[in-house]
């Protein structure tokens, strides 16, 4: 049985449509033993007007401590990748002369890039496959990005071995995502295949939870079933503690 002790995609009420303070994060994570949390509130697509709302609440994580309640808080963002050029959210949307995702991520330690679907979101053929692998494989190539999110929902189709193969060369993870089963039946098989190749290319992954709501936080009873069936290796889960987690993101946290 796996123990997973740190938890690096959680959101909180600063998302807008998630439930639970950081503090009250931080309290189900002490209470379950996990070592370090990673908050990763959504950044999406602002108009420059919207800059104070919208893209502040990111920007000025550091006034939190770097623990609660002995748990380390990671300061993180879940941001939209917006194009099939693999471009994130507010890379093009300018405040003071600067682009609001280098403002926003700045002080970031984590970064985790999700296509998310609905409204004002990427809206491209989703089956052009060549094209949504070259978004993956571009996207991998972000100095900035640690983690592709949950790729097994994202409703685009692409070729899992080049995206998990640049994965590896580049020492990035690909996301096995706790709540992507709710998106529909036919995901658990495609985390189930993504995490084989992963297994068999060497690839790391993060298992996490996305979760909305403090008390889905460290909970990860599909994801480790699903990898124990496999036999995953180990090694390759990046944020099994908070050590594998600083190796992975190649400095002291
Ligand atoms: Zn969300
Ligand atoms: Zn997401």
């Amino acid at each position: 049985m796996y123990q997973i002790k740190t938890d690096c995609h959680v959101h909180t009420i600063l998302s807008g449509h998630a439930y639970s303070t950081i503090e009250e994060c931080a309290a189900y994570a002490a209470g379950r033993k996990l070592e370090c949390i990673a908050v990763t509130d959504h950044f999406c697509p602002i108009k420059e007007e919207e800059f104070g709302d919208k893209a502040v609440p990111i920007i000025n994580l550091t006034v939190l401590p770097s623990h609660i309640r002995g748990v380390r808080i990671l300061r993180g963002m879940e941001a939209d990748i917006v194009d099939l050029e693999g471009h994130l959210a507010n890379y093009n949307v300018m405040h003071e002369g600067k682009s609001v995702l280098e403002e926003a991520w700045k002080d970031l330690e984590l970064v985790i890039a999700s296509v998310h679907r609905g409204p004002g979101k990427m809206e491209t053929d989703r089956e052009d496959t060549a094209a949504n692998t070259n978004m993956y494989l571009k996207v991998l190539q972000n100095g900035r990005v640690n983690v592709l999110g949950h790729v097994g929902r994202s409703g685009y189709r692409f070729d899992m071995l080049p995206v998990i193969r640049e994965a590896r060369r580049l020492g990035k993870a690909l996301e096995i995502n706790e709540a992507s089963a709710r998106f529909g039946a036919h995901i658990p098989a495609v985390c189930r295949q993504a995490a084989q190749l992963c297994a068999r290319e060497g690839t790391m992954i993060m298992v996490n939870s996305d979760a909305h709501s403090a008390h889905s936080i460290g909970l990860y009873t599909e994801s480790l079933r699903m990898l124990e069936e496999i036999h995953f290796p180990e090694r390759l889960i990046a944020n099994r503690d908070y050590q594998s987690l600083e190796e992975f993101l190649g400095h002291n946290l």
